[in-house]
């Protein structure tokens, strides 16, 4: 992802990260659904067959979206692959106790394709196992494909058919539809102050900071955590982050670890020179 990019669409602002993938046919037919919807940004983080790009049936299964498929990016984490990602989306079609905001693929492409800030990961997960909760944790959003509930599980590629189709359509309303007047990107509700949002990285850091900080000061109990990470975790993506608001989230843990020498509590007010 292109950081100076000038093309605000959402066509060059999302990448389809896809988890530990089994099926190399499931990762050339990933790659077809992608390029078919207007998308080219593929990363495979630890797919079962280290060379599954270049596997038969992925060939086969890719056939005119080869182009994606060569280009795609293997990575070993899921770290790795959001990286430059300031928004990551957790598809999966299992509903968890603890899981940031459930949202439907339609909400999650309107948002998507209304803030021209976002560049965002789609994150995909094992045809067997789903995506584990750590990495579900990681995301922003968890995006499930309201299905057949007696039935829900869609085959790896479709789903990402499914969610590739929801953002074309919505970016083309928002950008390519007849009711496009100016080329100016951005929705109207992007009027006034607007931090730039904060990477996944630096979410990830802040919280590793704040875990610490908070067992330091026995909040937390390292042995027995419950779900207090979890639940934090929970509370801040629906929150949406900018880099300095977690910036202060740091200062804070920073504060607890490390207290300034008297600085923790301000000094009391001399009443006695008060109106001098
Ligand atoms: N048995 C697995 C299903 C894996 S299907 C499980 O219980 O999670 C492979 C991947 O396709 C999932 O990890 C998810 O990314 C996507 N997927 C399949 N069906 C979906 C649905 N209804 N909603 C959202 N994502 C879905």
């Amino acid at each position: 992802m292109n950081k100076q990019q000038t093309d605000y669409s959402l066509f060059s602002r999302l990448r389809f990260v896809l988890v530990n993938t089994s099926s190399p046919g499931n990762i050339g037919a990933a790659a077809r659904a992608i390029k078919t919807m207007g998308f080219s940004e593929l990363v495979l983080v630890s797919p079962r067959f280290a060379d599954a790009i270049h596997a038969e049936q992925a060939v086969a299964f890719a056939s005119g979206a080869l182009d994606v498929l060569e280009s795609a990016r293997v990575v070993e984490t899921v770290e790795e692959a959001l990286q430059d990602c300031n928004y990551a989306a957790a598809v999966s079609a299992r509903l968890r106790e603890f899981s940031p905001p459930v949202v439907s693929p339609r909400v999650l492409a309107a948002q998507l394709s209304g803030d021209v800030t976002l560049n965002a990961a789609l994150v995909f997960g094992n045809e067997r196992f789903g995506l584990p909760n750590e990495v579900v944790q990681k995301c922003q959003a968890l995006i499930n494909i309201p299905a057949n509930p007696d039935y829900s599980s869609l085959n790896l590629a479709q789903a990402v058919q499914v969610l590739a189709y929801e953002c074309r359509m919505t970016e083309l309303e928002t950008r390519g539809g007849p009711m496009q007047t100016s080329g100016d990107a951005r929705a109207p509700g992007d009027v006034g102050f607007q931090g730039s949002s904060a990477s996944v990285t630096e979410i990830e850091g802040m919280f590793a900071h704040l875990e610490q900080a908070l067992v330091s000061i026995d909040f937390l109990d390292p042995d027995n955590p419950r779900k207090l990470m979890p639940r934090l975790k929970r509370l801040f993506a629906r929150a949406q982050l900018e880099t300095e608001e977690v910036n202060i989230l740091r200062g804070l843990a920073r504060q607890i670890l490390a207290p300034k020498a008297g600085g923790a509590r301000p000094a009391p007010r001399d009443q006695s020179s008060e109106g001098e």
